[in-house]
């Protein structure tokens, strides 16, 4: 069970210190690091160099039974631990992130290509997800209200859903996993995560080594890596969990809602996004192109909430495309373990071929690369186009790479309709000295979230995180999660004799 030794086959890999005694190469079930046995093996494989880190044990259909049965009994006793106690085990958790920071940014350079700026943002992420949920087992309240019959009191009263199963992404696995684990775990509920099969460390056991550290019952969070296209249907539609929260992409989103819905589970879906970067006829051309850059090559692009499209006035469009081309060939490339890389390489040789299959099909329907363009192997240049009209692959699709289409416009108008042009309606920002004016753009744009005079990188562990059409079903985060995350259940009291008609 013990394998931390080969996520260190690299030299210049400091050991790592997270919890060294444990073994990645198991399944987390029942409070147990169950090994491998005869199980099918996930080889991680780090996207810098191609070597496989490790192997994650492939979780078997009773595994997943053997998860969601546990689960269900571990949540009667939890459920009834007051509330101080546990927020305190999720508070601690939190905690126990932040002392293994470093480790966690080797770990994420390995499973998913992140550089030590993402690493950042994604520990911050998770410690501010984990704060805001902790804080909710205190939080959660019912109500009284008034009844139209004489002699009776009604009573709201709040209970955990039960079991909630998680199903995440690889491109920020431990926040994405914590932004529901933590708030599920502090209202009561018991989990079971399937991490994605590029991060089922960053993604699922390096939780449950941490919320094992801060002293959670056996059997209240398990894991269960495995290959979503041979266990996600059983998991999506399994009978015992309440809620199925998934984030990932549309497609595989509205599958997992369609069978979580078979079983009476309420599905919580956070999808994919075509987001749109306005920069008005007004707007301060500097700030434009400095957020336009950060929220395009941030994570190689691969966020929810990056920049798809870029969308400005025509009088703007050769000094912002020639300002943005610059950001982007400035950009260092490398491996994420090296210090001062900015961009690493995007997650597989499937998303490679899908992002430079966009570019090579938009560029023979007329669009001009004026930054970037190459790759070599899973490191795809910072890569800017002009010329783009809004049906060419690159600006359509949600490209999640590092690609930034910029698409002219005439009017406020025109860049509304190009925007809201999508299925998807996650995020998007608009850029205009006149805030009235770009407010009115933001009114009018179809998402869930719009930031003004910044970028649509933006996710606040108290604010509500989510989209429309086809971004998702649902708010993550603070009050709306609670919602997610809980049931009311009413209560009436008859509290003198009533009257019947017969
Ligand atoms: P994906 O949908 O391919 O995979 C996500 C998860 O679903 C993985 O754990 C995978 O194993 C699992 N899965 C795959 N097939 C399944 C099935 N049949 N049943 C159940 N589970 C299955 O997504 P991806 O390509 O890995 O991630 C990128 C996508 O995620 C993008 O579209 C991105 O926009 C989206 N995303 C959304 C948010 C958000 O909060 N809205 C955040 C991050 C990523």
């Amino acid at each position: 069970m013990t394998n931390i030794d080969s996520f260190v086959e690299r030299d210049d890999v400091d050991a790592l210190e997270i919890a060294p005694e444990a073994g990645w190469n198991a399944l987390y079930l029942d409070g147990e690091w169950v090994a491998g046995g005869d199980r099918d093996a996930i080889p991680v494989e780090d996207p810098a160099t191609r070597s496989t880190v490790t192997t994650v044990p492939h979780a078997t259909e009773d595994d997943v039974d053997e998860a969601f049965a546990v689960a269900e009994t571990a949540q009667e006793e939890w459920a009834k631990r007051p509330p101080q106690e546990r927020a305190a085990i999720v508070s601690e958790a939190g905690d126990l992130l932040g002392s293994y920071a470093d480790d966690l940014a080797t770990l994420f350079a390995l499973e998913c290509g992140g550089v030590q700026l993402k690493a950042d943002f994604e520990i911050q992420l998770a410690q501010g997800t984990i704060d805001v949920g902790a804080g909710l087992a205190m939080r959660a309240s019912g109500r009284h209200k008034q009844s139209v019959t004489p002699g009776k009191e009604n009573l709201v009263v709040r209970e955990p859903a039960g079991v909630v199963g998680v199903i995440t992404p690889w491109n920020f696995p431990l926040y994405l996993t914590s932004r529901v684990v933590a708030p599920a775990l502090a209202l009561g509920n018991s989990v079971v995560i399937k991490p994605d099969e590029h991060t089922p460390v960053t993604g699922g056991l390096v939780l449950a080594k941490v919320f094992e550290e801060a002293g959670l019952p056996d059997g209240v969070l398990n894991v269960v890596p495995g290959y979503g296209d041979e266990i996600g249907d059983h998991f999506s539609g399994h009978p015992t969990p309440s809620v199925m929260s998934f984030t990932g992409s549309s497609e595989i989103g509205r599958r997992v809602g369609q069978h979580a819905v078979g079983s009476y589970t309420e599905p919580a879906l956070e999808l994919g996004g075509n987001n749109a970067h306005v920069v008005l006829e007004d707007a301060d051309l500097e700030r434009a192109i400095d957020a336009g850059a950060f929220g395009s090559f941030t994570h190689q692009g691969q966020e929810c909430i990056s920049i798809n499209r870029h969308l400005v006035h025509e009088s703007l469009y050769d000094e912002y495309v020639a300002g943005l081309a610059d950001r982007a060939a400035s950009l260092p490339i490398g491996d994420p373990l090296e210090e001062g890389s900015l961009v690493g390489p995007v997650i597989n040789e499937s998303q490679r071929d899908k992002i430079v299959g966009f570019l090579e099909e938009s560029v023979e329907r007329g669009a001009t690369i004026e930054a970037g363009g190459d790759h070599d192997g899973l490191f795809v240049e910072p890569t800017v186009l002009s010329g783009v009209s809004a049906d060419m692959p690159v600006a359509c699709n949600e490209h999640f790479g590092p690609v930034a289409p910029v698409i002219p416009f005439e009017s406020d108008e025109e860049a509304i309709r190009i925007a809201n042009d999508t299925e998807y309606g996650l995020s998007g920002s608009v850029h205009s000295t006149d805030l009235e004016r770009a407010r009115d753009v933001a009114d009018a744009l179809e998402t869930g979230m719009v930031h003004i005079n910044d970028q649509p990188l933006n996710d606040e562990p108290h604010v509500p995180f989510g989209g429309v059409g086809a971004s998702g079903m649902g708010r993550y985060n603070d009050e709306w999660i609670l919602e997610i995350l809980t049931t009311t259940k009413w209560i009436s009291v008859q509290r003198e004799p009533r009257e019947y008609p017969y």
